[in-house]
């Protein structure tokens, strides 16, 4: 069968080397800047209707002009951007081929989130060669660094919508998925009205340096661990927040092994067995590196760990440094902030009676019919929490199936999407862009 010509655009855009790498260790702009010739090269008619803005060199913005200027525009993003893939990962496709096959197209960003950037383009294209003049303006941002944080992109394309004065009616962004959650019979659309607040926290514990043919009892490396092992025993009190509250209620009767009459309580414990439900009700704490001494033989004087930490709303950053300091207190264990300015607070949560809500359902039962769309929030961060400063509401959703490995698809040695889900996404867009534009 022949690759349809959006799939072998797609795939094209899978081919560049987009990587963000950590701060300091040296992005290549090369790619970024191929990146915006080619999009120019594919979708002609975006660049003929469209202007464009180019943010801190490699971020994207165009604008398209409704008819009616009194009416605040709306946002799609994506991100061009990818985390690095090593080509010997265990892929089954090179990371950077762009492969289709087995009915799916392979590739870092296919998920996360070229496959964003290409369909909104795509959809775009399209209701342009249909001669669609929107009623309201429409902006479409693809930020270049949304992997370490969005502080050029993402923040570059706020401060200048910013200071020409535009506030967005909404943003819709990356972060909500059609989910096959283990706990529910059948799989559900979730909408992020909001994401999880972020914050890494250094526990260090205080000895004597010395040598490990006289160990005391308790050492510094003992204490930080038993700390650690107290911590992940004693995880914070769940908490419902509004957009959790309304995702039970959606889809109480799939329940499995259960009626519909299970009480919200009840339901949270059954999340909790899972990571990704625990996730959902709860802060959550992982312990992400551990460091003592440099030789084998020497016991260290202060060994530390760092936990990354994912706040639910209601929760905040002050009331988790408490609780983890109760805790790590009692051992003797220091606790501090790993970088003051990675300390993200929830976000605010967005409303689920918008007109836009709405036209996500109506686009939904257009593309997927039948799977029930419901409210979450997202527990990662993305772009989105930059844009929160000048829209009024922000939704984090793309009409993807994630399948059984739920967010771990996204940065996995297999990123993928399927053919019907990538063809599905256009579609999705377009009737998505209509209706929230006005035709
Ligand atoms: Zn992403």
């Amino acid at each position: 069968m022949k690759t349809p010509a959006e799939i072998q655009r797609f795939c094209r855009l899978l081919r560049l080397r987009t990587v963000s790498r950590q701060p300091g260790s040296g992005t290549d702009p090369g790619p970024f800047i191929r990146m915006a010739g080619l999009l120019e090269s594919l979708f002609p008619m975006v660049h003929s209707r469209c202007s464009r803005d180019r943010v801190a060199e490699a971020s994207l913005l165009y604008g398209l002009r409704g008819t009616d200027l009194d009416l605040d525009p709306v946002m799609l993003t994506a991100h061009l951007d990818v985390v690095p893939a090593e080509e010997d990962g265990g892929w089954p496709h090179p990371p950077f081929s762009g492969t289709v096959s087995e009915g799916r197209v392979w590739g870092r960003g296919a998920i996360d989130y070229k496959i964003g950037v290409s369909a909104m383009l795509e959809a775009l294209e399209g209701l342009l060669a249909r001669d669609f003049s929107p009623v309201r303006s429409l902006f479409l941002a693809f930020g270049h660094d949304e992997e370490t944080g969005g502080d050029r992109g993402a923040a570059g394309i706020v401060a200048l919508l910013d200071g020409r004065g535009v506030r967005l009616r909404s943003v819709l962004d990356e972060g909500g998925y059609i989910y096959s959650f283990p706990w529910l019979r059948r799989d559900v659309a979730v909408v992020g009205l909001a994401e999880k607040g972020y914050l890494t926290l250094r526990l260090t514990a205080r000895g004597r340096q010395g040598h490990a043919s006289v160990p005391g009892t308790a050492t510094a490396a003992g204490n930080l661990c038993r700390a650690l092992a107290r911590l992940e025993d004693s995880q914070m009190e769940p908490r419902l927040c509004e957009p959790v509250r309304k995702m039970m209620e959606g889809t109480a009767h799939l329940i499995r092994d259960a009626d519909g009459n299970v009480s919200a309580n009840a339901l949270m414990e059954i999340m909790s067995r899972y990571p990704s439900g625990n996730a959902l009700v709860r802060t959550t704490a992982a312990i992400t590196m551990i460091s003592g001494s440099s030789k084998e033989n020497i016991i260290p004087a202060a060994p530390h760990a760092l936990v990354n930490l994912r706040a639910v709303p209601g929760d905040d950053s002050g009331s988790i440094i408490r609780h983890v300091r109760d805790i790590a207190g009692e051992m003797g264990v220091e606790v501090e902030c790993e970088d003051t300015n990675h300390v993200h607070e929830p976000s605010a949560v967005s409303s689920a009676a918008t007109p836009e809500y709405r036209a996500i359902e109506d686009a939904m039962e257009k593309v997927w019919p039948g799977i029930p769309v419901v409210p979450g929030i997202f527990p990662a961060a993305t772009d989105s929490r930059h844009y929160c400063s000048i829209a009024d509401d922000v939704y984090r959703f793309q009409p993807v199936h994630l399948g059984t490995d739920g967010l771990s698809a996204l940065h996995s040695s297999g990123e993928s999407v399927s053919v019907e889900d990538y063809m599905g996404s256009i579609r999705f867009y377009s009737e998505y862009i209509e209706r929230i534009c006005g035709a």
